[in-house]
Formats: structure tokens, C-alpha cells, sequence
């Protein structure tokens, strides 16, 4: 489907036409990074006929850690941001199709100097129509990075901080360049960080292996999903711990995870397959439970789905 969106934005404090969120050249955070973001994003349910945003108090409250993390001074909470996601999903009234939201929270004085002290902060948000972020979800072809994942003591990952996505950016296009879909980052002491944008997974011997978020890794809010619908759902054990490079060479199945991504099979690994290379039971049944979850078809799980259009006819009934 083509992209009719975004034709709103919030900006300053109010919904403004896309047009008129444009900010100056000196904004401090776009000359040293200073911002932090998130994705989020809303899924179309047909029968329904309503629009299901996957957890946004939970991404809200991590940009607003974010903007803790930089020394932010911000007047929302996230429930202030859900209802001016509310407000501005309404706005663009899309029906039909699944979205993607970019909330940026972002030092907006425009000076020269770099600090995170005596500067305004400012929050901005925008939803636009959104497909597959990767073409090859059921089995990516994925690299193991030469570029290292930064360190909590450099710049925090579980920020999601702007400046830190030059990371990420050399790291994708280091990949893409080379004809891989994706890349797996190792962090300083060698071990397996996530991918560019995405949590990473891999399953051995029956069990589901994840790196820890003290291991540099962003705080992925489907990561978080995911752990409890396969220990739940899936009735496999999760185990949270340091994963060496090699032991993906050898794993049965793997894969990541995001808000973007979704849910994607890793088929090979610098030339080496994983499992027999096609998208094994694991992830197949993570992916189909996810995609179920995602739209709100699970009753135990409704909670994690927030509807855009109903909650507005009952509050006018
Ligand atoms: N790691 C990184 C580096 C990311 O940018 C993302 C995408 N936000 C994720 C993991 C996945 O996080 P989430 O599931 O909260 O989208």
C-alpha cells in the first residue's frame, strides 16, 4: 500500500499539519545527539475493525528513562503521551493498514556548546503507515559486525539515545553493503550484544538463549514480550546470559526481535547455517503467536493492546 502518511505531527506542544513541525538548523540536538527516540507501532485488526497500539505506556516510560538518562525535564508522563498518541492517531484516521510511531524527545535550545545542563528539552511525535522493515523475515542472511556495540559507560544503549544510532547506521549499512540483511554486534568483551535494531535469540537443545540487559543491549519491549509469551505459551525454558560468537554457528534456530523487525528467522551467519537454514518450530511458533498478540487475538494478553477508536466512541456514548 502507498504512504499517505504522516500528515500531522505533535510539535511544540500542539498537533500541527507535517508541514509545520520544522525545527532551526542550531538545535543542539542535531549537532551532538542529544535525543533519544522510540518506535512504536499499531496494528489493524480486520474483524475488530479497530486499531491496536502494542504497549505504549511501556515505550513511553522507556523514552522518558531515556530523557532521564540526558537530564531531561519534561512535563509528560507516559500517560499524557498515550493520549496525545490518541488525540493524533485520530487525527490521521488510518484504517486498514498497520502504523508505525516515532516519538523524539530531544535537547531543542539553539546554541552551540556541548552539555546536557541548561538547555530545553522538547517532545515530538509523528505515526505514518509502515510495512516490513527487513524483505527477508523468514530467513535472513546476517554477518557478525567488525563494528563493536557501545558500552554503558560510552554511550548507554538502553537509552535509545540519537547520537548512538551512528552506531547502529555504520553498523547496517556495513551489512547491506556487503549483501547481508542484518548484522549481530559484539560488545566489548567479544560476546553477543543484538543486531543494528533489533534484540537477538537463539534456540539450543530446546532451550530459548538471550543476552542479558546489562550486556550493552536496548531494553527491547519485544524482547520483554517475547520471553514471557515462550515461557507461557510455549512452556520452553528462557535463558538470560552472555552468548559467545560461535555458539550461533552451532545453534539450532535464531532470531530477532523489535518493534520494527518483528519477529525474523535468521537463516545463515557469515556463510554458516543455522539449524538447516529454514525457519525452525521456534521461531515459526514465536512469529505466529506474536503476529496473534501483536492485533490484539489473545484475551490474555488484551492488556498490552491499547484500541485507538473504540476508546473514543465510549468516551463520547
Ligand atoms: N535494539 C535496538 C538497538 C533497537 O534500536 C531496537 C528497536 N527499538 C530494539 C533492540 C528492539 O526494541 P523494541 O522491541 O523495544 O522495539
Amino acid at each position: 500500500m502507498a504512504q499517505t502518511g504522516p500528515n500531522y505531527a505533535y510539535f511544540e506542544g500542539k498537533i500541527v499539519p507535517i508541514a509545520e513541525a520544522k525545527l532551526s538548523v542550531m538545535t543542539h540536538a542535531l549537532h551532538y545527539g542529544t535525543g533519544a527516540f522510540g518506535g512504536v507501532r499499531a496494528y489493524w485488526n480486520d474483524e475488530e475493525e479497530e486499531l491496536f497500539i502494542f504497549r505504549p505506556l511501556d515505550h513511553f516510560k522507556r523514552i522518558l528513562n531515556s530523557g532521564k538518562i540526558l537530564l531531561m525535564d519534561l512535563p509528560y508522563t507516559p500517560e499524557s503521551m498515550l493520549q496525545i498518541l490518541l488525540d493524533l492517531l485520530r487525527k490521521e484516521n488510518y484504517r486498514g493498514e498497520n502504523v508505525y510511531i516515532r516519538p523524539l524527545i530531544y535537547k531543542s535550545t539553539p546554541v552551540i556548546g556541548v552539555r546536557l545542563h541548561d538547555l530545553d528539552d522538547d517532545f515530538t511525535m509523528f505515526a505514518q503507515p509502515f510495512g516490513s522493515y527487513i524483505p527477508n523475515e523468514e530467513g535472513a542472511k546476517v554477518t557478525v559486525s567488525a563494528w563493536r556495540r557501545i558500552d554503558d559507560n560510552v554511550i548507554p544503549a538502553r537509552g535509545k539515545i540519537t547520537g548512538a544510532y551512528a552506531n547502529s547506521a555504520l553498523i547496517k549499512t556495513d551489512a547491506s553493503l556487503k549483501g547481508y540483511d542484518e548484522a549481530l554486534v559484539l560488545d566489548h568483551n567479544g560476546h553477543i550484544s543484538e543486531g543494528s535494531a533489533e534484540n537477538f535469540f537463539m534456540v539450543r537443545d530446546g532451550v530459548v538463549i538471550t543476552p542479558p540487559i546489562s550486556g550493552n543491549i536496548l531494553e527491547g519491549i519485544t524482547r520483554r514480550s517475547v520471553i514471557q509469551l515462550i515461557q507461557e505459551q510455549m512452556n520452553l525454558d528462557v535463558q538470560v546470559r552472555e552468548i559467545d560468537r560461535t555458539e550461533v554457528f552451532v545453534a539450532d534456530e535464531a532470531f530477532f526481535c523489535g518493534t520494527g523487525v518483528q519477529v525474523i528467522a535468521i537463516a545463515e551467519v557469515d556463510h554458516r547455517k543455522v539449524g538447516d537454514g529454514t525457519m525452525g518450530p521456534v521461531v515459526r511458533q514465536v512469529r505466529e503467536l506474536y503476529h496473534a498478540v501483536v492485533r490484539g487475538k489473545l484475551p490474555q494478553y488484551r492488556d498490552w493492546n491499547v484500541p485507538v477508536y473504540r476508546a473514543e466512541t465510549e468516551a463520547i456514548s
